[in-house]
């Protein structure tokens, strides 16, 4: 028989920690909270590694320096209470939630190895998203009795991105007196929205980085391990048009009429002509137009969202975009309101790192087929603000990829990873430590 290559990374059989890593995904799978509420998955993070030795960043001893007022898109506060609250009933006297009121959720661990290191940043993303988990009997968090019944769920792998986070802390601190370098785990709220990450990104913390890596699983649809994972960048904007209402039968000329400016604008930003330079896509939610229908509207308005391969693409399409929103007000005589509801950025690999990262997933035991050196994905990330900010340091960092199809899809209901991806993650991760940890 041909001895053909592996070119999928092999299932693994249950064994004792990856057991454990089970265990700790479907705990948190089962609470999962949205971006800035992660109170209770913050405060249960930060008790396992305080156990395990590091120190421990949470809420206002984290959000120094202007931190705090960095944050965007907090939800309103009946919702934060709401997670608060029944934080605070799962844990009872709790020394870390008290810290984290208001939102200041997340936390960073900190471990030191022997001097002359470099500094090891890992990311790892904690929030869920407001989807309500299925209850279908196929569906295996239902079968086996971990899914979440609160109208939240972890619907992207977060749940698993945080096991995998505590497996690699266990073994960095079990073998804690043979490293060199200082080690940080950042637990990321709020990735969701794309705004956890920025705020991290201004962490003094990010400064001491050599070496900084963020992981994602799933996403491609084979199992394969993808060295450099690249997104689009993105500009979200609120689009509002006013102009001036009047009875839309007895003086209709007397009227300015948004809903018009709205829906002229909404037709021709669809036909912005594609970039030859790379992808670029724009859609557009949530339109609306309160007037009745005898009144010409005065208010109408829409969320817009733009991304491109790059910046210079990105920039392309809100300079499109903005052309063509003006040219709608002004055919209208309407006044026009853009307001940035954020943004992402698109940053490649360091290619020493990537080379490493290759080098720590055949020591991992991933085979050489089943490696990828680069993949680009059609969503939005925020460690790349991270990964930027440590670059511009003279560090490395890389966004790594453990790619696997999964049940359902991202962001869909009846979403699910093999777990056994969970113990790769650390396998991958915990090579890749000792690597850097070494020079
Ligand atoms: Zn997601
Ligand atoms: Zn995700």
């Amino acid at each position: 028989m041909e001895n053909q290559e592996i070119a999928e990374i092999p299932i693994i059989d249950d064994n004792e920690e990856l057991e454990e890593l089970k265990r700790l995904r479907r705990e948190f799978h089962q609470h999962p909270e949205l971006g800035w509420t992660e109170f209770w998955t913050t405060a249960r993070i930060a008790e396992l590694l305080e156990d395990m030795g590091f120190d421990v960043l949470v809420g206002h001893e984290l959000y120094q320096g202007g931190l705090a007022e960095l944050r965007w898109g907090l939800p309103d506060d009946e919702t934060l209470q709401g997670f608060y609250t029944l934080a605070q009933e799962r844990l009872g006297e709790n020394k870390y939630l008290e810290k984290m009121k208001d939102g200041l959720t997340g936390l960073v661990a900190h471990i030191r190895g022997g001097e002359g290191g470099p500094g090891i940043g890992f990311r790892f993303d904690i929030d869920g998203l407001p989807i309500l988990e299925s209850a279908g009997h196929h569906h295996q968090p239902t079968q086996d009795r971990f899914s979440s019944p609160l109208g939240t769920m972890h619907a992207c792998g977060h749940d698993g991105h945080v096991a995998m986070g505590l497996g690699l802390a266990k073994r960095v601190c079990d073998n804690i007196d043979s490293l060199t370098g200082d080690f940080y785990f950042m637990f990321q709220p709020s990735e969701e929205s794309a705004r956890g990450g920025f705020v991290f990104s201004r962490h003094e913390l990010v400064k001491k980085l050599d070496h900084f890596v963020a992981l994602h699983l799933g996403v491609v649809k084979e199992r394969k391990l993808v060295c450099d994972l690249r997104f689009l960048s993105s500009r979200k904007f609120e689009v509002t048009f006013r102009g001036r209402s009047a009875h839309a039968a007895l003086s209709p000329q007397e009227g300015k009429n948004a809903l018009l400016g709205a829906c002229t604008a909404v037709v021709n930003l669809y036909s912005i002509p594609r970039h030859s330079s790379g992808l670029t896509r724009l859609n557009v939610g949530q339109f609306h137009s309160a007037n009745a229908k005898n009144v010409i509207s005065e208010l109408a308005g829409f969320q817009l969202d733009v991304r491109g391969e790059n910046e210079e693409i990105c920039d392309y399409m809100v300079e499109s975009a903005k052309r063509i929103l003006k040219g709608a007000a002004e055919m209208y005589a309407l006044e026009l309101e853009l307001c940035d509801l954020g943004f992402t950025i698109s940053t490649p690999a360091s290619p020493g790192l990537k080379t490493s990262i290759r080098d720590a997933a055949l020591k991992a035991g991933v085979p050489g087929a089943a490696i990828v050196n680069e993949h680009f994905v059609i969503g939005c990330e925020d460690a790349p603000f991270i990964m930027k900010e440590v670059q511009e340091n003279r560090g490395q960092a890389a966004y790594i990829c453990l790619g696997s199809p999964t049940r359902g899809g991202h962001h869909n209901p009846e979403f699910d990873f093999d777990e056994d991806l969970l113990i790769w993650g650390v396998h991958v991760l915990w090579e890749l430590a000792l690597d850097l940890s070494s020079r």
